[in-house]
């Protein structure tokens, strides 16, 4: 359709993401899924325009890679010439797995119930150092990079929007008292800053120090990327009025990542993404969701 608003949706292949662009879709809004990986991308849309979806386009996303992002930027500023809509959904826990790799998740996890799941989910990872760089290039730096690259093309829209989903596990899981006023305080905050934050988890990290400085210890490249995203965003929103920049925790989901352990359906976590996606026109910027309700950051 000509005027239909123009969403991307990184992660678009499975989970949540793929959801997310179902709705969206189902909403009129001509949805880009994208995905890391060819096959896995182009079996999701397939199976949007199965159920009657047809205006889905799939484009190929690495967040962690400058050649692809500006592949894609390139891509909607010829065919589209804006963009309305960036969720930023991809994202990986920052751990290492001690199962098998190659084994997908339904062979791993297929035997087991609810519980072993969750057990598993806490005793079948381990944290390590180069697996929490990983979490942050991805979850911080690559969210980031993407959100920079198609900011002219949101700024090309009239109604710009930007939902970052992020998590409940936020600012309070960090005991540096010190350093959680200092992510909380938007006004004084920057991007540097953020930088030499991440650089510190980093060295503490090595060092064997997380607990000692304040830092979450487990799922600690997560935590702290979704916290200094979340930062990230309020510090955009600040600088662009324009757009509506705004993070949204989807609620505890049954996808691969929770290890199909979490309560809600991916289409009940997609619907708390999208309801802050398709807020009215002026609604609120920098804010944070959980569960489809506007929140503190916490
Ligand atoms: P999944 O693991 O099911 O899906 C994650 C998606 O991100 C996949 O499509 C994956 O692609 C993609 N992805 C990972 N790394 C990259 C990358 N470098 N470049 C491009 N795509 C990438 O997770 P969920 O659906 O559960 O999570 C979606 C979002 O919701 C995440 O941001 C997560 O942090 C958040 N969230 C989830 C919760 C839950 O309970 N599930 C709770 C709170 C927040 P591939 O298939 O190729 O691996």
């Amino acid at each position: 359709p000509p005027n239909a608003r123009i969403a991307v949706v990184t992660g678009g292949n499975k989970g949540i993401g793929l959801e997310v662009c179902r709705q969206l879709a189902g909403a009129g809004v001509t949805v880009v899924l994208t995905a890391r990986d060819e096959t896995r991308g182009a079996a999701a849309v397939e199976k949007l325009r199965e159920a009657g979806l047809s205006d889905v386009i799939f484009h190929q996303l690495e967040i962690t890679d400058a050649p692809s992002i500006a592949r894609l930027a390139d891509f909607l500023k010829a065919r589209f010439g804006k963009l309305d809509i960036l969720i930023n959904n991809a994202s990986i826990l920052g751990v290492e797995y001690l199962l098998d790799p190659s084994l997908t998740s339904e062979e791993k996890f297929s035997g087991m119930d609810k519980g072993q799941r969750l057990e598993w989910l806490t005793s079948g990872v381990r944290g390590t150092y180069d697996a929490a760089r990983e979490g942050l290039q991805t979850n911080y730096y690559g969210t980031k990079h993407v959100i920079e690259a198609l900011l002219p093309l949101l700024q090309a829209s009239s109604d710009g929007r930007i939902v970052n989903v992020s998590s409940e596990w936020g600012l309070r899981l960090i005991t540096n008292e010190e350093l959680k006023q200092e992510l909380n305080d938007v006004e004084k905050l920057t991007e540097a800053r953020l930088d030499e934050v991440l650089d510190a988890f980093l060295n503490d990290f090595k060092a064997g120090e997380l607990g000692a400085r304040g830092w979450p210890e487990h799922f600690s490249a997560y935590k702290v990327s979704k916290v200094t995203m979340n930062a990230y965003s309020r510090i955009l929103a600040t600088r662009h009025p324009e757009l509506r920049v705004n993070c949204a925790h989807p609620g505890y989901v049954n996808t691969d990542m929770s290890i199909h352990s979490g309560p809600l359906t991916p289409e009940e976590g997609a619907a708390n993404v999208v309801k802050v996606a398709l807020l009215p026109e002026g609604g609120v910027t920098g804010a944070f969701f959980a569960d489809g309700e506007e929140a503190p950051f916490v």
